[in-house]
């Protein structure tokens, strides 16, 4: 049986990934939501440990991603403003981790031990529609 799992969205608060959640579970799909408790009791990490992660299982993929296609998410950025791309002002936008490596994570602890304003910083944004990945000025 495959038990394997995929994670086609990350969310910056769980609340974003809540009713994507209830709207996946309505059509059948289960899902998994990761480190959701620590972001509640701490928004602030959110950005430093990837966000909100919304697991499915492998096998439901396909389905999955469709029904998402179907919804129209807005991320919003620290501040609480929707963000949209800046080349095609598109605002189907994800936000990634771009600690993706030892090297960026041994990086990324030294900034916050440091208290470096980088500690804001940790995370990318994609927009769905032109792939564009970007930073956010804060
Ligand atoms: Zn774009």
């Amino acid at each position: 049986m495959n038990q394997t799992f995929k994670t086609p969205a990350i969310f910056q608060y769980s609340s974003e990934a809540l009713i994507l959640k209830g709207r996946l579970e309505a059509e059948g799909i289960k899902v998994f939501l990761r480190d959701n408790v620590t972001i509640d009791t701490d928004p602030l990490v959110s950005n430093a440990i990837g966000g909100v992660k919304l697991d499915i299982l492998a096998i439901q993929e396909k389905e999955a991603l469709e029904i998402l296609k179907t919804i129209k998410h807005n991320t919003l950025s620290d501040s609480e403003e929707f963000v949209s791309c800046p080349i095609c002002d598109g605002e189907d936008i994800t936000m990634f981790s771009i600690i993706t490596s030892v090297k960026s994570l041994l990086k990324f602890i030294f900034e916050v031990a440091f208290k470096s304003r980088h500690f804001y910083t940790k995370h990318k944004y994609r927009c769905q529609n032109c792939l564009y990945e970007f930073d956010l000025k804060q």
